[in-house]
């Protein structure tokens, strides 16, 4: 019988060679991922202004910190976070209202790790010496694994100074959104011991400019401070919808108003606080921000009548340090990043990080990012000196310029590290 001839293929000619298609290339020239390393250890400018600004106390804990968010595992949780938006079930499959945000198991762990570890409440459970400076350096460790969730961390930490200004209220909620602990149940506060806190200002027609609010407040019976309100209208941007009460902004006969308005109502039904959708963001993706409308939610007022502004600036203040320690971090990651790959890409036959205008570009971006944590470790140290009248007027003048300058300039500075690391 005869054979069909076979084609000769390229492999016949060059039998020593490995069969074309086999093997197309060897990677070569590529950095391995920055994973497992000690983000404190690696750090010698966090290092000395920890110790400059009076928190030399923490460095065990903050080495041990620096190790846990450089696991590959740590960092793995930040990219699964964010791989899939928060979605919004508004009801059940029986018709009941509930208003429930779903996030992807990373982000629950990620919130647990910064709870349990105190980055919302220790400056305020232990105050003293280097205690804002120790917990800055801590979250600006936790922030380079993933920034979204620092969100609600931010607002539950910010939250105290606003809600002491009622001390009945503070004596019912304080202890518990100071708790080191992440309860995420969709349940009443009143069977939880730990809770976060999230803030409700702004609307359609103003978000810098709140007094234009249009959301109402109505007495219940009686009147003024610690009073219960049913507040009526929307807020247009509240991020983290989850959390168990929200700082809210609303129109008192008196005038606007600072209300501390709970998800549930004492007696165990769903307070009338209803997610419209969610905002569809470019980035901040693993936390979620929502539209919503307010029909008779029940809340009780916090400080004086007319008032709200000045209340609620004690946490609007907090929050844009903690916009300074955040973006500084996300300078630092950034440094590491481009750092770390210069170091290991060649290009025109030598390291990038040897390329005389490589290291203008890497020196300068690590000079900012050094300048933004020097800024903010200094801003921290201030606030753990508020006794001192020099400290507390640096607090109230360079926290919004700090959080101005070093906000406005993180795109910039991501934007040029990531030219560093060119198209990989
Ligand atoms: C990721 C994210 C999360 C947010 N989460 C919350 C939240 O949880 N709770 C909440 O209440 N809000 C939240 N916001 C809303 C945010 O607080 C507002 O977007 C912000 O206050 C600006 O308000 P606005 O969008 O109405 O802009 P506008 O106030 O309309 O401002 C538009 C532009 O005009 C500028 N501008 C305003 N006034 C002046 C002036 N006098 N002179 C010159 N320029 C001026 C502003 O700087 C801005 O560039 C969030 C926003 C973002 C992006």
């Amino acid at each position: 019988m005869n054979h069909p001839q076979r084609t000769p293929t390229a492999a016949d000619q060059h039998p020593s060679e490995p069969r074309y298609l086999e093997v197309t290339h060897e990677v070569t020239n590529q950095p391995r991922p920055l994973e497992n390393y000690n983000l404190y250890q690696q750090d010698t400018a966090l290092q000395e202004g920890v110790l400059r600004e009076g928190a030399g106390h923490a460095h065990d804990q903050l080495t041990d910190y620096g190790a846990w968010a450089g696991l590959a595992r740590s960092i793995e949780l930040g990219h699964q976070a964010n791989a899939q938006k928060p979605a919004l079930r508004t009801h059940d499959r029986f018709g009941h209202r509930v208003d429930e945000v779903s996030f992807h198991p990373a982000y629950h762990e990620l919130m647990a790790m910064a709870l349990e570890h105190g980055l919302h409440s220790r400056p305020w459970t232990h105050p003293g010496q280097g205690a804002h400076v120790a917990r800055a350096a801590k979250y600006y460790l936790h922030s380079q694994v993933e920034a979204a969730h620092c969100c609600p961390i931010t607002m539950t930490f910010a939250a105290i100074p606003s809600i002491r200004q009622q001390p009945d209220l503070a004596a019912l909620w304080e202890s518990r959104i100071l708790a080191n602990a992440y309860d995420p149940r969709n349940l009443p506060d009143s069977e939880k011991t730990a809770v976060t806190i999230g803030m409700a200002m702004t609307e359609k027609q103003g978000g810098s400019d709140v007094r234009a609010n249009s959301t109402r407040a109505y007495p219940v019976a009686q009147e003024g401070p610690g009073q219960a309100y049913e507040l009526v209208g929307h807020k247009w941007f509240v991020s983290a919808p989850m959390c168990d009460a929200f700082l809210v902004l609303a129109q008192a006969p008196g005038g606007l108003s600072c209300f501390l308005m709970p998800r549930w109502r004492p007696d165990g039904s769903k307070n009338p606080w209803q997610i419209q959708q969610l905002k569809n963001k470019m980035g901040n993706v693993a936390n979620a921000s929502s539209e919503v409308e307010l029909r008779g939610a029940l809340a009780w007022m916090v400080g004086e009548e007319g008032r709200g502004v000045p209340t609620i600036i004690e946490m609007v203040a907090m929050t844009r340090f903690d916009c300074m320690i955040g973006s500084a971090a996300g300078m630092r990651q950034a440094v590491a990043q481009a750092s770390h790959h210069c170091h290991h890409r060649s290009a025109f036959g030598a390291r990038l990080s040897d390329q005389p205008l490589m290291q203008n570009v890497l020196a300068d971006l690590a000079l900012e990012s050094e300048a933004a944590l020097a800024y903010t470790l200094r801003i921290a140290r201030a606030l753990d000196n508020q006794h001192q009248e020099h400290d507390r007027l640096l607090t109230r003048l360079a926290t919004p310029v700090g959080k101005y300058w070093i906000c406005k300039r993180t795109p910039n500075h991501a934007y040029e590290a990531m030219e560093c690391i060119g198209g990989s």
